[in-house]
């Protein structure tokens, strides 16, 4: 019945690997939420908004208050100057990406992207008729070969779509690399779309940066964000999208017969938390890199390489060390092995052998549940060892 450029995305692995978790009780390192509650303040407000009736539609753009919010936090954090009336609020990132590709490419358009990808993003090409084309990043350093960057353009490109900082690898992409990415997109006329909800995770000294700040990118790029990640509420899907007035027309044009509109008594409560002291978002990355810490040091001792995360909740790792030649089977077989869910990173590419091995942990956990985790990972070899 499905639609065949469909039918590659009957299943999302976070739905197969969470429904195993589950079954078997394993600690799930595989889907990237957190265990925590985000600000006390954004939580009561939001309540405080449903009791007190904020409970019908709010306008379509988003809540006046939150896109003036989103505007603020672009000039305080990145010194971007946004107008509130080109902020979209969308529901969550994922709409806002959805949109944008929906509303910008023709059937037979070309997106590039890199990958390993986030993955809503070929499912939102392939429903919009568009053709992907994904740049391979590889470990260590999950960079990227400028001349194969070059050669993924065509006069066909419409839309780069970017992931800094990147899920999964944890790679955060310099000024250098964002420049050789915004001076193509220049080149083959294509609109950015960049995807920065994790924007306030970056560890160890690692810089975000916009790449709507590079010199003549503003007024080719898409900026998305969302709450979900950055105040740890990733079931309310509150996301937005700002860019110059008419590339956002041309999304609100998509999302409003996606959704129309979503989150009326989340909305102003956002809007309020985005306003939190600079103390909230420094503890924010301090405390996830105790945890990217904590993990990394414990896969480390179970045996497998661990490649440095310098943002987002994950780190990747190879299991190849372990003698493992297949990094899907082994997340099929690991929660029954030792109690642990992850996610292979093959799941992530249009081309397979590029992940073969690489298998992606979470890292957003209470570090008592992270502490567990490592304590079960330090029986992997003997539990490997043990089973043909
Ligand atoms: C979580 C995530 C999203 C989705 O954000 P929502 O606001 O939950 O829709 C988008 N892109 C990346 C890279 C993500 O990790």
């Amino acid at each position: 019945m499905l639609v065949e450029r469909m039918q590659p995305f009957t299943s999302t692995i976070f739905a197969e690997m969470s429904a195993l978790a589950l079954r078997t009780g394993a600690i799930n390192l595989g889907q990237g939420f957190p265990d925590t509650n985000g600000p006390p303040s954004l939580l009561a407000d939001a309540a405080a908004n449903i009791t007190g009736g904020v409970n019908q539609y709010p306008p379509g753009p988003g809540v006046p208050a939150l896109r003036a919010a989103v505007a603020e936090h672009q000039s305080r954090f990145h010194g971007l100057s946004v107008d509130p009336d080109d902020v979209l609020v969308t529901t969550g990132a994922t709409e806002a990406i959805a949109a944008a590709v929906l509303g910008l490419c023709e059937p037979g358009d070309e997106v590039v992207t890199f990958q390993p990808f986030y993955d809503s993003y070929a499912a939102t090409v392939a429903l919009a008729g568009a053709v992907l084309k994904a740049v391979p990043l590889r470990p260590p350093s999950f960079g990227f070969d400028p001349s194969e960057l070059r050669a993924a353009f065509s006069a066909r490109t419409r839309v780069v779509l970017l992931n800094t900082p990147h899920n999964p690898t944890g790679a955060v992409f310099t000024a250098v690399q964002l420049a050789e990415i915004g001076e193509l997109a220049a080149e083959f006329g294509a609109v950015v779309v960049a995807d920065e909800v994790y924007e306030h995770m970056v560890f160890s000294g690692a810089v975000h940066t916009p790449i709507a700040t590079l010199p003549g990118m503003a007024e080719r790029t898409l900026t998305i964000s969302s709450a979900g990640k950055t105040f740890s509420v990733t079931g309310w899907k509150v996301g937005w999208v700002h860019g110059p007035s008419e590339l956002v027309a041309a999304v609100r044009a998509a999302k409003q017969f996606l959704t129309y509109v979503s989150g009326a008594p989340f909305q102003p409560a956002i809007a309020a938390a985005l306003a939190l002291p600079d103390s909230f978002y420094t503890d924010l990355a301090s405390g996830l890199q105790g945890k990217r810490d904590l993990l990394s040091d414990g896969l480390r001792a179970a045996g497998l390489t661990v490649y440095p995360s310098a943002g987002t909740y994950f780190v990747v790792t190879d299991v190849a060390p372990l003698g493992v030649t297949d990094g899907a089977d082994f997340c099929w077989r690991l929660p029954e092995l030792i109690g642990v869910a992850a996610v292979p990173v093959s799941v992530f590419c249009t081309d397979p052998e590029l992940g073969r091995t690489l298998v992606r942990f979470a890292f957003c956990k209470r570090d008592e549940v992270l502490t567990e985790a490592v304590s079960r990972l330090a029986g992997l070899r003997a539990a490997l060892g043990s089973t043909p």
